[in-house]
């Protein structure tokens, strides 16, 4: 800039040129400040009224007691990832082989998560490959039936009300719900309704019959260890490809408390914002190199790695959010951390104890106790739908979600409740801690339970009959959980 200055003002002398700069000079630094006011100014500066629900939503979380099972709070790094440069670049294509210039420190980056997302379940990178471009749970699951089941093919997963995902495939009677269920066909299998665990004889069963290209073993409400192995046996017997969907148990799975599914499965997708802890994003991990040896001594190789890859791009997706994915770097290196395993190991102590103090109050707690992360009430026997009892738990800042049960007639009105406890042990709920969480709970859902059996079956008018004539006792209980759940610090930035 100043040598074409100097060229078009030649005719200048040296002291005119120097003025010249000078005053060029302060131009600019002038345009910077203007930028810096108007692109730099801190959000609290810039847009006030945005920054104020932040700051509420920011509380809601410190006060509230969070129990929504695929819910947790994440670190420090990876929201100072998520809100970094990276954010800016466009990068579509693999690691090395961009469509975009620039990508060089991306893909060191992109290369760091994969490394580190292999490293996390101690997987062969010779065995295993791993994609880290989808953006979150969902478009992860239906990259994978893009890349390997044909349009129209058929997958088997289990059925949303048993506590499957919606994209294992959810249909209902009269509609079909889930993309996977319009662009693949899917049969779903249950649990028994009796005692609420998977029936195994029944898939194979089925899958027989059906002939899936792929069957999912994944779960987003099921309070036991899915049984991997069985799970191979049955896609071994039809031919199937095992895809396992880890997403609520991954960071489990990472710490070792509970059975992988890689020494199982040809495909692994997972969330990586549930018990992981990472960024709201999802990956696929994949298996390469011999899938089987036919008849003749041949290999028969795994297609899956570019099958994957372009499903995701360009199948998909468009350009990958490289501050997601430096996000999931440092949160796969978090997982290797003694501090995490203690923590995963907390959550698993945490649930069991939730579940004994729950059944000794009397509640009922499908299958009868769990192994991971998280439980499933059963409020039949109590006289209070799940909605009621989610809705009297949200009115004194306790979350979680309503949930059917096996064997209910309805799935619009469930008679469930699901409660995890990564979220809070996040925070460093210990034992002794769900104790009085167990209290809260119960003399919430006592207090609704009392409403419920005078405010008539509707849901608007046990909502009208808690703000009417108990408003004194939900604020009282509610007060008393705030002041209790505050004393416990959230990670993350101070003030939102
Ligand atoms: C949460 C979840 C997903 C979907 O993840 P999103 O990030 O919400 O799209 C998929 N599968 C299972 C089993 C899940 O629990």
């Amino acid at each position: 800039m100043f040598s074409r200055l100097i060229f078009k003002y030649n005719n200048f002398s040296s002291g005119q040129i120097r003025t010249l700069i000078t005053s060029q000079r302060a131009k600019m630094s002038k345009e910077c400040s203007d930028i810096s006011k108007t692109l730099n100014a801190n959000l609290w500066d810039s847009d006030p009224e945005l920054w104020e629900i932040i700051k509420k939503e920011k509380k809601r979380q410190l006060r509230g007691l969070e129990m929504i099972a695929s819910e947790n709070f994440t670190t420090l790094p990876v929201l100072q990832c998520l809100s970094s440069c990276l954010s800016n670049k466009y990068s579509e294509g693999m690691p090395g082989q961009r469509y975009y210039g620039g990508n060089q420190f991306i893909d060191q980056i992109e290369f760091l998560a994969q490394k580190r997302s292999l490293e996390a379940y101690n997987l062969n990178p010779e065995e295993w490959g791993v994609n880290v471009q989808p953006y979150s749970g969902s478009p992860a699951n239906f990259a994978v039936y893009t890349g390997v089941v044909e349009p129209h093919g058929r997958i088997m997963g289990l059925d949303l009300p048993d506590g499957g995902h919606l994209t294992h495939g959810f249909f209902t009677q009269t509609k079909k719900i889930s993309a996977t269920s319009m662009f693949f066909e899917s049969m779903p299998y249950r649990v028994n309704p009796e005692t609420g665990l998977i029936d195994y004889d029944k898939i194979l069963e089925t899958a027989k019959l059906f002939r899936p290209k792929l069957i999912i073993a994944g779960v987003t409400c099921y309070s036991r260890a899915l049984d991997y192995k069985r799970f191979r046996q049955i896609c071994d017997e039809v031919g199937a490809y095992l895809m396992a969907d880890m997403a609520h148990i991954s960071g489990l799975v990472a710490a070792g408390v509970t059975p992988s599914p890689f020494e199982y499965s040809d495909i692994v997708t997972t969330t990586t914002h549930k018990s992981l802890r990472g960024p709201r994003a999802g990956i696929i991990f994949f298996r390469k190199g011999v899938r089987s040896v036919n008849g003749k001594g041949e290999k028969i190789l795994y297609d899956l790695e570019s099958r994957i890859n372009q499903a995701v791009f360009p199948g998909l997706q468009g350009g990958p959010h490289e501050n997601a994915i430096a996000a999931i770097a440092t949160a796969m290196k978090q997982t290797k951390s003694p501090d995490f395993v203690t923590y995963a190991k907390q959550i698993v102590a945490n649930a069991k104890r939730l579940c004994d103090g729950l059944q000794s109050k009397g509640y009922k707690i499908v299958t009868g106790g769990t192994e991971v992360h998280m439980l499933l009430m059963d409020l039949r026997p109590k006289g209070i739908s799940g909605a009621k009892a989610e809705y009297i738990l949200e009115e004194v800042s306790i979350a979680c979600n309503k949930n059917t049960v096996p064997g209910d007639k309805s799935a619009l009105n469930p008679s469930g409740l699901r409660i995890g406890t990564p979220a809070l042990t996040t925070r460093g709920f210990k034992e002794e801690n769900i104790d009085d969480v167990v209290n809260f709970i119960d003399c919430a859902l006592q207090l609704g339970i009392e409403i419920a059996k005078t405010s008539g079956p509707k849901l608007v008018d046990f909502k009208k009959a808690v703000h009417e004539h108990f408003s004194s006792e939900v604020t009282a209980l509610r007060n008393e959980v705030e002041k209790y759940s505050e004393q416990f610090p959230l990670p993350g930035y101070p003030e939102y």
